[in-house]
């Protein structure tokens, strides 16, 4: 698929429908917006081969490569899912913190003191890039009620096969 528009018309199908799952659990994402967008010397979220989109740190924007739009749509699915992962993430600063096994635990500002949620805060800040990916991970997996996975050549998302995001990958 090699025009623009299509690409967009083709991803924003799938990302809508990605948002309509979170928006029940967390209605921030309705500020999320999504964009196509081709790689230039400013923004390039297609740098690897298994590299397709991004977030931006205050979580309100997704940017999709193009090329996205001709991938299987169990992986266009399956990346969607975790980058609003990190959109959720993000737009609830600090609530989310890795619990066992991976899972996504959501801590709340009013239910802790000053003290305590500046100290979450800033380890919040602080973590490394896989607890930042697991914790994507974690919550797409539960919005979705099923884990995400990583499996073909590339190890992209997806719901179907492959295993939970080997650490160190990026
Ligand atoms: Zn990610």
């Amino acid at each position: 698929m090699t025009d623009l528009a299509d690409s967009h018309a083709v991803i924003e199908c799938y990302f809508e429908a990605v948002r309509e799952h979170y928006l029940p659990h967390f209605d921030r994402v309705r500020q999320t917006k999504l964009f196509v967008a081709p790689c230039t010397k400013e923004l390039c979220v297609r740098d690897t081969d298994r590299h397709y989109a991004g977030c931006s740190l205050d979580g309100k924007s997704i940017v999709c490569a193009p090329e996205m739009a001709d991938l299987d749509y169990h992986h266009v699915i399956g990346i969607l899912f975790h980058e609003f992962g990190h959109s959720v993430d993000y737009l609830y600063p600090g609530e989310f913190t890795l619990g066992p096994e991976r899972s996504a635990r959501r801590r709340l500002r009013e239910d802790v003191s000053d003290t305590q949620w500046i100290r979450w805060q800033k380890q919040w800040d602080k973590r490394d890039a896989d607890v930042i990916e697991f914790t994507a991970d974690a919550i797409a997996s539960g919005v979705a009620g099923a884990p995400i996975v990583y499996g073909g050549p590339c190890l992209l998302q997806n719901f179907r096969t492959g295993e939970a995001r080997p650490h160190g990958l990026r």
